[in-house]
């Protein structure tokens, strides 16, 4: 009962986030991270009354292994961001935290300033659901911030896999931060990675750390040069900065900047969202059959069983998955 208590009634949650309340904006997304069935009709309602109010900010996926630096560039970037007058919301991705219960990006003490800024609003991971789950909960609690007036977005993940590439599906820019002086495999990246990413800044560009930076960035523009060049006509950039001195900062942001305009201008942007639009709805779709499929009582309970008959070899994996999912829509004509 406690739980339903903290509920408020849809009404409440919209006009809360459409007036800017943070309090009620955050409780909107806890409301979207819950897997209660319940919880998530009472989400659906939210999101979709919101959407009219959304699309209104840009939207910049940050990535880089842990260590690179992202929370302490985040922290000086997004201080950047408020000073010119916009309003920034951070979140997080960390597929970590579902297999550790722990969490790379997850801890208290990051970008302690900005979470104290009253122009910025930072939300740390939702914890342990499945990758599905964390990509259809992000880009709702995107849609919420920017519904509560937030007009710059960053999302945040840890630059190790899977994850960067649903959240490139979700945002217009898609910045990667490396490391001078360790090669991709060396920090970890993958090769996917540094194709998608629409810049890359090396990071801790200061102090003794300034040639290796300048060496590192020639050396990624070599290399993305071999790269084809985007559909929409714009060529991945290197820069170098220091989240420390603040050197490179607003070359970045001006950057990002010139890109917006110059991909709202030849279309690409709204393009490239609404391919974006298309792609969630299939996401959604599977998300949506496969929780559905995986709640339903009796799989669930065939499942512990058969399981253990797989694992020992008795029963083949595939010969299971399709029995119980013919099981699971035996009312439902098969062609
Ligand atoms: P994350 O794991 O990617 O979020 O990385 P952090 O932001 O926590 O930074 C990792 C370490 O690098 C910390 O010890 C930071 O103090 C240090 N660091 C981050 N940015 C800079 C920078 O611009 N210059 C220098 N010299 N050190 C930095």
């Amino acid at each position: 009962m406690g739980k339903r208590k903290n509920r408020l009634s849809a009404d409440e949650y919209v006009e809360g986030i459409l007036a800017g309340n943070r309090v009620i904006l955050s409780r909107a997304i806890t409301l979207v991270e819950s897997s209660l069935v319940s919880d998530q009709q009472l989400a659906e309602e939210v999101v979709n009354r919101i959407m009219p109010h959304t699309g209104n900010s840009l939207r910049i996926g940050i990535t880089g292994v842990p260590g690179v630096g992202k929370s302490t560039f985040i922290e000086s970037f997004g201080h950047l961001v408020v000073e010119q007058g916009d309003k920034l919301a951070v979140l997080a991705v960390d597929p970590s935290s579902q297999k550790t219960r722990g969490s790379i990006l997850g801890d208290k003490t990051r970008m302690e300033q900005l979470s104290h800024d009253s122009r910025a609003f930072i939300r740390p991971t939702p914890a342990g659901a499945a990758l599905g789950g964390v990509s259809a909960k992000t880009r709702e609690s995107m849609l919420l911030c920017e519904a509560a007036g937030f007009n710059v977005i960053f999302i945040e993940t840890v630059g190790v896999g899977q994850s960067e590439i649903m959240v490139k599906g979700m945002v217009d820019f898609f910045l990667l931060l490396m490391l001078s002086g360790a090669g991709d495999e060396l920090q970890g990246i993958k090769k996917g990675i540094i194709e998608i990413a629409d810049a890359i800044a090396i990071t801790k560009a200061d102090g003794e750390n300034v040639d290796a930076a300048k060496k590192a960035k020639r050396e990624y523009s070599n290399a993305l040069h071999l790269f084809p060049l985007n559909d929409n006509g714009w060529s991945p950039q290197v820069k170098v900065c220091s989240a420390m001195t603040k050197d490179g900062l607003p070359e970045i942001w001006s950057m990002i900047q010139k890109y917006e305009s110059s991909m709202r201008t030849n279309g690409y942007l709204e393009k490239n969202r609404s391919n974006q639009r298309v792609n969630w709805f299939y996401e959604h779709a599977r998300y949506l059959l496969e929780s559905r499929f995986f709640h339903q009582s009796e799989v669930k309970s065939s499942l512990i069983d058969m399981l253990a008959q797989i694992k020992n070899g008795e029963k083949s994996s595939i010969s299971v998955a399709r029995y119980l999912v013919d099981y699971f829509l035996k009312d439902i004509p098969n062609d």
